[in-house]
């Protein structure tokens, strides 16, 4: 990792970062064609498989946009995989013998598959995770802390190896774990003052509580400012699954989509119904074909929902940018369109009566068809008199903005469960 060189340059690999398109289309087209190259090499008897029943073989690909015509591949494809070769099914590119890691997806839509790293890959996921990192200002010889959680299907190894790899002193916390564990946390943090923290959702706020607890000012004692929970800071970061989280990049200082690492994956979006490419600000599906690691996928299907922003960037990097809106399992259908929690959430925070400290809601998905959002949220009983004017201005609002009709079902402050790290905005009723 080229880290040890001018900490006062703009990006973290200059050459790539800023590459002319037509540079950068013909380092993918080499790339990808390395890929599928291996198809047949390594092999891989599942992307042969695949290929052969879209009646292609490897002379049928030939430029970049002969991509498009392989069949997209989905999560309960590798499942079956592994199933049918146990344990790791015959997707992997390359042996398993060389692997040294191994992580899980979540499972929150079927059986867990498993994800494998050789040495390679996870240099590839460090490089790429540090262009981002070095956009937000971290530099080495600086002292993060983070409270990722480490298992196997969660980010903290990852971020971790990734960080240090930047010569940046790693303080882990893992989530908050009790009481004494997080005064112990804290006092590690007054001594250190970390330069960055890196604390999702209500891990801060506890962190922070516990810390005025003991006499303690964050900000002056631990260097801990509490950023915000604004719904459109999830449009900093492409965050998808682990299997591509570090290829999608963050945003640059305009705010405005991540930029990709598209030298290291070949990024689409597509509508989930017709298969047809989107176009600037279009939602549509991810898919990843991803290009430099031993272990990868092509046109493999994240299940996420996103949109393009394919404005040439201000910045200087030329790699395109991405919003990242929510996974396709949280899509709510009304009345024939489809609501995320994003889109409720950037409305709740134009109502300060319902979004501070913080808005706590939740979408209700019934299962017969509904041509009302129904949405359950959180009020201060004694800040907020007029429940009743607040919903009609919130109906209102739902109105202009998403085009549907909803209904707003207000609840007293801490009736709704709270989550220790993400929350599942997104629930199902009969
Ligand atoms: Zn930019």
């Amino acid at each position: 990792m080229p880290v040890s060189a001018n900490p006062d340059r703009r990006y973290f690999d200059p050459a790539i970062q800023t590459m002319p398109l037509e540079a950068l289309h013909a380092l993918q087209w080499k790339r990808l064609a390395r890929q599928l190259d291996r198809v047949w090499s390594v092999p891989v008897p599942f992307l042969r498989r695949k290929l052969a029943a879209a009646g292609l073989t490897r002379v049928d690909l030939r430029s970049l946009a002969d991509l498009a015509a392989i069949p997209t591949t989905h999560k309960d494809e590798l499942r079956r995989s592994e199933e049918e070769h146990p344990p790791f099914g015959d997707y992997r590119g390359a042996p398993i013998h060389a692997a040294v890691r191994l992580g899980a997806s979540t499972g929150t839509s079927g059986k867990p598959t498993l994800i494998l790293w050789t040495r390679k890959d996870l240099e590839v996921d460090y490089a790429a995770a540090a262009r981002g990192r070095w956009r937000w200002g971290l530099r080495p010889g600086m002292r993060l802390a983070h409270a990722h959680p480490f298992g196997m299907n969660a980010g903290g190894w990852h971020f971790s190896h990734g960080i240090e790899g930047m010569d940046v002193l790693n303080i882990p916390s893992g989530p908050p774990a009790g009481a004494q564990a997080v005064a112990d946390v804290v006092e590690v943090w007054r001594r250190l003052r970390p330069d960055m923290y890196r604390l999702f959702g209500n891990v801060a706020t506890t962190y922070a509580d516990a810390a005025r607890g003991v006499g303690l000012d964050p900000a002056r004692d631990l260097n801990l400012t509490i950023a915000g929970d604004h719904p459109s800071e999830q449009y900093l970061t492409a965050s998808s699954g682990l299997e591509a989280l570090p290829l999608l990049g963050s945003a640059c200082e305009q705010r405005d989509g991540a930029h990709l690492a598209e030298d290291l994956a070949v990024v689409e979006v597509v509508d989930r119904h017709s298969g047809r490419a989107c176009g600037n600000g279009e939602r549509g599906t991810l898919i990843v074909s991803v290009l430099e690691k031993d272990n990868f996928l092509l046109r493999y299907d994240l299940e996420d929902v996103v949109r393009w922003n394919l404005k040439a960037c201000t910045c200087g990097e030329t790699h395109r940018r991405l919003f990242y809106e929510g996974r396709v399992r949280d899509l709510v259908p009304v009345a024939g369109r489809e609501v995320l929690p994003i889109d409720v959430a950037l409305i709740l925070y134009e109502f300060p009566e319902v979004s501070v400290p913080s808005a706590e809601y939740q979408l209700v998905r019934h299962a017969h068809a509904t041509d009302q959002l129904h949405v359950r949220l959180e009020y201060d009983p004694s800040r907020l008199t007029d429940s009743h004017g607040v919903a009609c201005r919130l109906r209102e609002r739902c109105h202009d903005r998403l085009a549907v009709a909803a209904r707003f079902e207000l609840l007293p402050r801490g009736e709704l469960p709270r989550f220790a790290y993400k929350a599942a905005r997104v629930v199902d009723e009969a």
